[in-house]
């Protein structure tokens, strides 16, 4: 079919505003990638044939279900579980799950979509698949969460499998999740298959830098955009959104190159220390407590917490937002611009909204997604997955070194193919582009599926 390729890509989009109605995130990413393929499907024709273009923005495969649990006064609770299977062209599905109340259908389907990019641009074999349910963890007991985390899984293991999809942890579900997870996926299945999840624990099969893989690959990738231009991270200011798994890990390695990191955030405020954050109180605060950041300031001499204003409001070098979706908003980009900021690098999934990115490229800032920037933590699942099937287990230094080497290829490979398909420096059009190709290639040779 040979229809000129912005005509075509907006078809493709009415069609899926109109098969996916009340959707607006999962509209979202899609219309960022279409936007990105039309240079691309200029350039290289056959891979809109067969309604390609058309079949990757369809999920194969959506599961909705029921989870029943009853909490420790012995109240019975009902949440909706979801499993979205979006691409299996380059291996089994592979994305995580996360627990936030008020968790759709569309976001979990925007989420499966960005993986199936992001797991092409790790070019370690895996599909693309996210899930999760609309749990709020928050002031539960361990003994509710297991509870929670068993029922998910007595539906959920029917759809899974270390050869079919291998869900990991995102928001809300961290080592404790994935424990009970694994524990019921084992007793169902009655088999010890390690690589049917990968966020596991050191001791039963999880990787050395897991836990700290996401963090550490954002700022890796801002040290190879960075390096570009021929700068370093070595006495950059640095603020970040969040104070998770990834928005921690990102503050150690940021910390460990030498960036003076001010300013983390959560959902109740921020906080700024100037004389750069205290990591082990951070941890101990968020990790060990599951606290809140005023806690930060009380504990610390010359912090300061905010419930007003935003995190981006203080002046930086460099911006990663770690949080979620859609929090770094168009009137944050103007302020993080009138500071000065350099480079915007995504640690979350999605984070800055179509009107933030368009100030901060106007504004000539170097901007990487999340796709890209934040694809370190699948990485290292891949590699769980790995060695789970050699059954070995690599040292930290092995499992970070393999990590960094990702990646500076994904980076290589986003600056190759925006400089192909006409602007250089253009992050979101070289991720969509690389990892659509890769993807585009297999679904070609595998036919029509
Ligand atoms: N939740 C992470 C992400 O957004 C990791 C997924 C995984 O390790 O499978 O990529």
């Amino acid at each position: 079919m040979s229809v000129d390729a912005s005509s075509r890509v907006e078809a493709v989009y009415a069609e899926v505003l109109r098969r996916n109605p009340g959707e607006p995130e999962f509209h979202q990413a899609v219309r960022e990638v279409l936007h990105s393929l039309e240079p691309v499907l200029r350039k290289c024709p056959q891979y809109a044939d067969a309604n390609l273009v058309e079949r990757l923005v369809e999920p194969e495969r959506q599961v909705i279900f029921r989870v029943p649990w009853t909490d420790d006064a012995g109240e019975v609770h009902v949440n909706r579980g979801y499993r979205v299977q979006f691409s299996s062209a380059l291996g089994p599905y592979k994305g995580g799950l996360r627990f936030v109340p008020q968790l759709s259908l569309g976001t979990v389907k925007f989420l499966a979509f960005e993986q199936i990019f992001k797991n092409a641009l790790t070019g370690l074999g895996i599909g693309a698949g996210k899930g999760g349910a609309d749990f709020d963890p928050k002031g539960r007991s361990d003994a509710e969460v297991m509870r929670f985390c068993q029922s998910f899984m007595t539906e959920l293991h029917r759809h899974l499998g270390e050869h079919t999809d291998v869900p990991a942890g995102d928001i809300n579900v961290g080592a404790r999740e994935i424990g009970y997870l694994f524990g019921q996926y084992k007793r169902l299945a009655n088999r010890y298959e390690a690589g049917v999840l990968t966020g596991k624990g050191i001791g039963w099969g999880g990787s050395h830098a897991r836990t700290e893989a996401t963090g550490y690959g954002t700022v890796h990738f801002v040290q190879e955009m960075l390096g570009t231009r021929g700068e370093e991270l070595d006495g950059l200011r640095v603020v970040l959104s969040g104070s998770g798994n990834v928005s921690l890990f990102a503050v150690e390695k940021a910390q460990a190159l030498g960036a003076q990191v001010v300013a983390c955030s959560d959902s109740s405020g921020y906080v700024v220390d100037e004389a750069g954050l205290d990591l082990d109180l951070l941890k101990e605060i968020k990790l060990e407590r599951r606290g809140r950041l005023d806690t930060y300031a009380e504990a610390r001499a010359g912090a300061r917490f905010s419930s007003r204003g935003s995190v981006y409001d203080v002046p930086c070098d460099v911006a990663l937002p770690c949080a979620t979706q859609n929090e770094l908003r168009e009137e944050h980009a103007l302020g993080l611009v009138k500071n000065g900021v350099k480079v915007v690098a995504e640690g979350a999934n999605m984070p800055c909204t179509p009107d933030a990115v368009a100030v901060l490229r106007e504004a000539g800032v170097r901007y990487g997604p999340g796709k890209a920037a934040n694809a370190g933590g699948v990485a290292t699942s891949a590699l769980e997955m790995r060695q789970n099937a050699a059954r070995e287990s690599w040292t930290f230094s092995e499992a970070e070194a393999r990590l960094a080497v990702v990646m500076r290829g994904i980076h290589a490979d986003c600056v190759t193919a925006a400089e192909e398909f006409g602007t250089p420096d253009d992050y979101v059009l070289g991720a969509n582009a690389a990892g659509f190709l890769r993807v585009a290639e297999a679904m070609r040779d595998q036919g029509v599926v």
